[in-house]
C-alpha cells in the first residue's frame, strides 16, 4: 500500500458492511457467533436473505432456499430477520460516514461511496481515514466492514470486494486496468448472468478481453449500461457521485400474503395497513397526490387499476377507499390473492401556503399529525384502526431499496 492516495486528483472510498444482517445477529446473540447462520424472513422463511461467512464457506448464498442450504450444511442455523435493527444500524453507519465526508452517496442499506477529494486539508493522510472509518463503525456498532479505495466508484467498489471481510484495498488509478484484466467480467458490478453470457459469446471472459470488442456491441445491446460495463472493465467510470437523493417518483408499499388468500376480511386488513403505510410516508416526506395505483396479484396475473381523485391527499382513509373499490371489482374474478400493492404516483411537494386556503383539510391533518406523533413516540401502529388490532402472520420485509433518511426513488 505504498501508493500515495493524497496525490490523486479524485479519491473515492467504497464502504461495504460484511454480511451485514448476519453480522448483526451474531453480534447480538452470543450462541450464534462463529457459527453458520442464515437470515430468513420470519421463523418459517424459506429463502435466504443473507448468511454468515461461516455459512458461505459451505457454498451457501443469498437467494438460495433454506432447504437447499441445509443440504450443504446440516448445522446451518435459521435466524428470523429483524428489519428494524438493520435500518437502525444502517442509519448510524451512514451518519458516521457523513461526518467523515458530506460528499456521500448511499448505495444500499449497507454500502456507501464517499468522495474524499475535497477533504485533503482536513485529514493528514487519506489512507488513515479508512482506519478511522473502520474504528468508528466498530466502536459504535461492533460490526466489521471492507473498504475499497480508488479514483472512481466502479474501481472502489471492485476494490472493496477483493478483501472481505474487514479489509482495506487500494486500487491505484494507473494500475487499475492491469489489475482488473485478470478478473472475470462476471465479477464486475452490474454484470448479470445474461450480460455475462452475452460477453462470453463475444469472446470476452476476463476484463482484459473487453478491449477486443468495440464499445458499440455492448452499447447497441444494453444502451448506457452496456457502455458503462465496457469502460468499467478497463478501470474507467463515467458515473459521478449522486450526492443528493433525487425526489422519488413514487411511494409504494406491498405485501406478500398467504398463498391463495380468499378471506375478504384479511385482504381488506392488509390493504388498510398498506394504505396507512403509504399515507404516512407521504406525510413524513411532505408529499401528496391525487393518483394511486392499487393492485392485487393472483397466481397468474396482476389485477391493478390507476385511480385519480379530484383532490390531492395523503390520508390513509382516502387511499383505503380506492383499495375497497378495487377489491369490489376483483371479487367478481373469484381468484385467490398472493400479493397486494398500493402505490402513490405523480407526487407533489406540499406547498404550505396552500393549507391557508384549504381550511376544510385542517381537522384531518391535525388528527393525522397527532397520530403520527404518538406512533413515532410509542411505536409503529400503537394507535391503529380496530381492524389492525391482530398481528399479521407474515412479518414485514425490508425493502432492498430502503435508504436511511430518505424516500425510495421508485417502487
Ligand atoms: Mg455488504
Amino acid at each position: 500500500m505504498d501508493t500515495d492516495i493524497d496525490s490523486w486528483s479524485k479519491v473515492i472510498f467504497h464502504v461495504d458492511m460484511n454480511a451485514f444482517f448476519a453480522s448483526i445477529e451474531q453480534r447480538d446473540n452470543n450462541h450464534l457467533s462463529g457459527k453458520p447462520i442464515a437470515v430468513t424472513n420470519g421463523e418459517k422463511g424459506s429463502c435466504i436473505i443473507t448468511c454468515s461467512y461461516e455459512a458461505r464457506a459451505f457454498g451457501i448464498k443469498t437467494g438460495m432456499s433454506f432447504k437447499e442450504a441445509k443440504n450443504k450444511c446440516s448445522n446451518l442455523i435459521r435466524c428470523p430477520s429483524n428489519p428494524k435493527k438493520y435500518t437502525y444500524a444502517s442509519s448510524k453507519i451512514m451518519d458516521i460516514l457523513y461526518h467523515i465526508s458530506p460528499d456521500i452517496e448511499i448505495f444500499s442499506i449497507d454500502e456507501a461511496f464517499l468522495d474524499l477529494s475535497n477533504c485533503k486539508k482536513i485529514y493528514p493522510s487519506l489512507i488513515e481515514v479508512a482506519y478511522i472509518i473502520k474504528d468508528k463503525i466498530f466502536s459504535a456498532l461492533n460490526l466489521p466492514c471492507s473498504i475499497g479505495i480508488s479514483n472512481n466508484k466502479a474501481n472502489a467498489k471492485f476494490a472493496a470486494k477483493l478483501q472481505k471481510p474487514d479489509g482495506i484495498t487500494v486500487l491505484p488509478p494507473e494500475e487499475s486496468e492491469n489489475i482488473l484484466a485478470n478478473y472475470l467480467v462476471k465479477d464486475l458490478c452490474g454484470v448479470s448472468n445474461g450480460i455475462g453470457s452475452f460477453l462470453n459469446h463475444h469472446g470476452v471472459f476476463v476484463c482484459g478481453d473487453m478491449k477486443k470488442i468495440p464499445i458499440s456491441i455492448l452499447g447497441n445491446r444494453y444502451g448506457n449500461k452496456g457502455r458503462k460495463i465496457w469502460l468499467m472493465a478497463q478501470g474507467k467510470d463515467i458515473d459521478s457521485m449522486t450526492l443528493k437523493d433525487k425526489p422519488p417518483k413514487s411511494i409504494g408499499h406491498g405485501k406478500v400474503t398467504k398463498p391463495n388468500l380468499k378471506n375478504i376480511y384479511e385482504i381488506k386488513r392488509i390493504f388498510h395497513y398498506m394504505s396507512i403505510k403509504v399515507a404516512k410516508r407521504l406525510r413524513v416526506h411532505s408529499y401528496e397526490t391525487n393518483t394511486f395505483i392499487v393492485g392485487i396479484k393472483t397466481r397468474d396475473f396482476w389485477f391493478s387499476k390507476k385511480y385519480k381523485l379530484s383532490q390531492h391527499t395523503n390520508h390513509d382513509k382516502d387511499i383505503f377507499k380506492l383499495c375497497l373499490k378495487l377489491i369490489d371489482n376483483f371479487l367478481t374474478q373469484r381468484h385467490g390473492v398472493y400479493q397486494v400493492q398500493v402505490t402513490a404516483i405523480n407526487l407533489e411537494q406540499i406547498n404550505s401556503q396552500k393549507d391557508l386556503f384549504f381550511r376544510n383539510q385542517d381537522d384531518k391533518n391535525n388528527i393525522d399529525n397527532m397520530i403520527d406523533d404518538i406512533n413515532n413516540k410509542f411505536g409503529e401502529l400503537m394507535l391503529r384502526p380496530a381492524r389492525l388490532s391482530n398481528e399479521f402472520e407474515s412479518p414485514d420485509v425490508i425493502s432492498p431499496s430502503w435508504r436511511p433518511k430518505g424516500c425510495k426513488k421508485s417502487l
